[in-house]
């Protein structure tokens, strides 16, 4: 199912998208790519050379960048490396994220910290390379990808549920901090939707994507491009007064 894009919102701005590889990210990139924006595809995974490969085909500007954002040295290259070539960042979406399932005792040390060092000590690293630039230009969009979960706590989902909550919190302290430098920073808050993470999911749980849907009013989990709509609606100019705000896209789902 694609979502219908009209217009080019993003004509010589430039993006970077982490979890580029990944469901939400790739359809993220691609939207932004169609849009108009010369977008940098992150992600840990070399598939994400495959994904600027077609984004390219279809007659976009993408470049691909394999980076572990855990690594705070990596983040500030990738924005120099950005800096460098294009002389301007537009769009930081941090999107890549974990989901290290199980309730507190069912969870080690080490899924507990990765969670941490993934879901929200990345945007610690990538906004700090990156947010200088845009306040010497006093313009950027900033769209931090939390959860549903991050707002309303999934049973058997501690560290998840946990660092999302960090992520929309992380949203709101940017934006107060650095709307008075034109920069504007969102969350987008997604209940279930078709990626190979939630795949994952259901592969330990034996659940079917059927079963999902039926828990969900609108009849359907939601789809990546869906998001990627809304995340691009944030990004772009038509939400110019949105500042801290972290909107849920779920369906009309509450978490049980
Ligand atoms: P996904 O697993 O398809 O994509 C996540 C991507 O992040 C992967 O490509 C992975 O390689 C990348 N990544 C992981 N660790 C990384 C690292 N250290 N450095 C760089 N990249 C790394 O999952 P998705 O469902 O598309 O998730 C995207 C975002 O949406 C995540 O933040 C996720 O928590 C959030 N989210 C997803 C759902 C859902 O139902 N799918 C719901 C709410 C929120």
């Amino acid at each position: 199912m694609s979502t219908p894009v009209s217009g080019r919102r993003f004509a010589d701005r430039v993006a970077i998208v982490t979890g580029a590889a990944g469901g939400i990210g790739s359809a993220t990139a691609e939207r932004l790519a169609q849009e108009g924006a010369t977008v940098v595809l992150v992600d840990l995974s070399e598939n994400v050379r495959h994904t600027a490969d077609a984004i390219r085909q279809a007659g976009g500007n993408a470049e691909p960048a394999v980076v572990d954002l855990t690594d705070p040295a990596a983040c500030s290259a990738l924005a120099e490396d950005v800096i460098a070539q294009h002389r301007q960042i537009d769009v930081l979406v941090n999107n890549a994220g974990i989901n290290r399932r199980g309730a507190l005792l069912d969870l080690d040390l080490d899924a507990w910290k990765t969670s941490f060092e993934v879901n929200l000590d990345a945007l610690f690293h990538l906004c700090r390379a990156v947010l200088p630039a845009m306040i010497e230009r006093r313009r950027g969009a900033i769209v931090n990808t939390a959860s549903q979960w991050g707002l309303h706590p999934a049973p058997g989902h501690i560290a998840y549920n946990v660092t999302k909550a960090g992520v929309v919190s992380f949203t709101h302290s940017l934006a107060r901090d650095y709307a008075p430098h034109g920069i504007r920073v969102n969350a987008v808050c997604p209940g279930e939707v078709r990626t190979p993470m939630l795949e994952a999911g259901l592969a330990r749980s034996g659940r079917t994507i059927d079963d999902l849907n039926a828990l969900v009013p609108f009849g359907r989990i939601g789809e990546p491009s869906e998001v990627a709509a809304l995340i691009a609606f944030l990004a772009s100019d038509e939400a110019p007064y949105l500042c801290g705000s972290a909107v849920e896209i779920t369906g009309a789902q509450a978490v049980s």
